[in-house]
């Protein structure tokens, strides 16, 4: 295994995975800093916004492997931030299966046996990668959220599973969840599925030490990494 590249990792910790088709399996997570995407709503700004991507260092494949330890995760999940913008080749020799969790618009470069496409409009997802997802999670704030990606996804991945997460600052709003149940219920484009992000319901990161706490974004508690 290649030792001299690095990544620079905001945080490493064992936890489940809380969303999609493997929610709530055990997963050791691989949390890159950097991303030029810049959502207002971004739950982990701790990995690129200008008062805290000091934070982390940078850890080869195999000092990342050696946190892994004893802990026996499902599969390891790069997320970010923008884990795409690193090239994860040197972990594919790896015992565990390699999941990715991306905006979708840079190129997927590494082997991966689960790819999560989680388009955003500020930078929106190449066709290869749409092409490639296992699975697509949208955020949805209302339904327009939701239609602005529907076209580009039934003519590339139309059976992939589309996992509609209500924003975090929209999780009690009705409105939001009244739009995700009727995509659901009416799911006749696509394979329409209603997601939550049940880590946070669960605070399931704080049960590791080595998590970084998200900061708020936009002034406003209600949104963002606010929880
Ligand atoms: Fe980047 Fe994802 Fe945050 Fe958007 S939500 S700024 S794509 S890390």
């Amino acid at each position: 295994m290649e030792i001299s590249r690095t990544f620079p990792v905001n945080e490493l910790f064992f936890s489940f995975q809380g969303e999609g088709c493997h929610m709530g399996k055990s997963a050791f997570f691989v949390r890159t800093n950097g991303c030029p995407v810049g959502c207002l709503w971004c739950d982990s700004a701790q990995t690129w916004h200008r008062d805290y991507k000091t934070r982390g260092r940078h850890l080869s494949a195999v000092q990342i492997l050696h946190e892994v330890g004893d802990a026996s995760p499902e599969f390891l999940v790069m997320t970010g931030g923008e884990p795409a913008l690193h090239d994860w080749s040197t972990f594919n020799q790896t015992i565990y299966p390699l999941h990715i969790e991306t905006c979708g618009a840079f190129e997927i470069k590494g082997s991966f046996s689960w790819v999560t496409v989680s388009p955003k409009t500020e930078k929106p997802p190449t066709i290869e990668n749409i092409k490639r997802a296992d699975e697509i999670k949208i955020v949805v704030e209302n339904e327009s959220s939701i239609l602005r990606w529907e076209n580009l996804i039934q003519e590339h991945n139309p059976q992939v599973p589309v996992w509609l997460t209500p924003e975090w600052g929209c999780r009690n709003d009705p409105d939001t969840l009244g739009v995700i149940v009727d995509f659901v219920k009416n799911a006749f484009a696509l394979n329409y599925r209603a997601g939550f992000q049940l880590h946070k319901l669960y605070k399931v990161d704080a049960y590791d030490d080595r998590t970084v706490p998200p900061v708020p974004l936009g002034g406003n508690p209600l949104r963002g990494a606010s929880i």
